[in-house]
């Protein structure tokens, strides 16, 4: 019981002052989640590891109302003018718009969401903004999984052979986004959340599906969260600034459905 284990010297001394595991014991992944999984704490968390503080104002308050859903659609900078409280508002009144509501912008009767937003609304100007938004998603796709692979380096390279493999595969995809995984895919780059390849159903696994080659790529990464930085602020800055222009557009056509109403 007593006995030490087999590992040098500076391995017990990183392990007791640090806490800096033997990779052996743990597993090979022992220091770190991979990143598709974003719970918190967990490395797919990167709302919280970005560094770059021109960010924190405006996107990442955006980023972080937007995955509130249906309740995060009646606060600034997202929210029509027509729907946003005036200060002092009475909690039965906030209580009100938490049930959600209908999209002025189309009619559909759908309520407004960031997925309505994304990946649902009719409205020409939404639509234009969408198409517009897939076109630059096609093209920041491919650069997040290269940025993937370059943050990989600093994990396991038994992962990294895979996160490369997939990356690779991600930059010759010819991907449909107008499809489930295009709209899943879209979601989830603008509002920054990783996940696992197995969110896509098996009949849809296919070298030109980027949602089922990106889950891949973020199963395999496997690194301590400083590593993770730079791909996170360069994500963070895309889904956010995405997502702002996008809803923008949403927001002024519901204030003008409203007005002229
Ligand atoms: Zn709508």
């Amino acid at each position: 019981m007593d006995a030490p284990r087999e590992a040098p010297q500076t391995q017990h001394l990183l392990d007791l002052a640090f806490g800096l595991s033997q990779a052996g014991q743990l597993g090979l992944c022992g220091p770190a989640t991979p990143l598709s999984v974003w719970g918190p704490g967990c490395s797919g968390a990167l709302l919280h590891k970005t560094t770059d503080a021109s960010l924190v104002p405006v996107i990442v308050p955006t980023l972080a109302k937007a995955r509130l859903g249906v309740a995060g659609m009646t606060v600034a900078p997202v929210a029509p003018k027509a729907w946003i409280r005036p200060p002092g508002s009475s909690d039965e009144e906030y209580a009100e718009d938490r049930p959600g509501k209908p999209c002025p912008a189309c009619g559909t009767g759908h309520i407004a969401s960031p997925w309505h937003i994304l990946n649902v609304c009719e409205h020409a100007k939404v639509a234009a903004a969408r198409a517009e938004l897939r076109e630059n998603a096609d093209a920041f796709v491919r650069r997040l999984a290269l940025l993937c692979a370059d943050a990989a380096r600093a994990g396991h390279p038994l992962y990294l052979l895979e996160t490369e493999a997939a990356s690779a595969l991600v930059q010759q995809a010819v991907f449909d986004w107008n499809s489930p995984s295009g709209d899943f895919l879209l979601f989830r780059l603008c509002l920054v959340l990783p996940f696992p390849a197995s969110v896509v159903p098996p009949n849809e696994r296919c070298d030109d599906n980027i949602t089922w080659l990106l889950g891949r790529v973020f199963n395999t990464v496997f690194v301590r969260p400083h590593a993770m930085r730079f791909t996170a602020n360069a994500w963070v800055r895309w889904g956010g600034k995405s997502y702002l222009a996008i809803a923008k557009v949403w927001a002024d056509a519901v204030d003008d459905a409203l007005s002229s109403a």
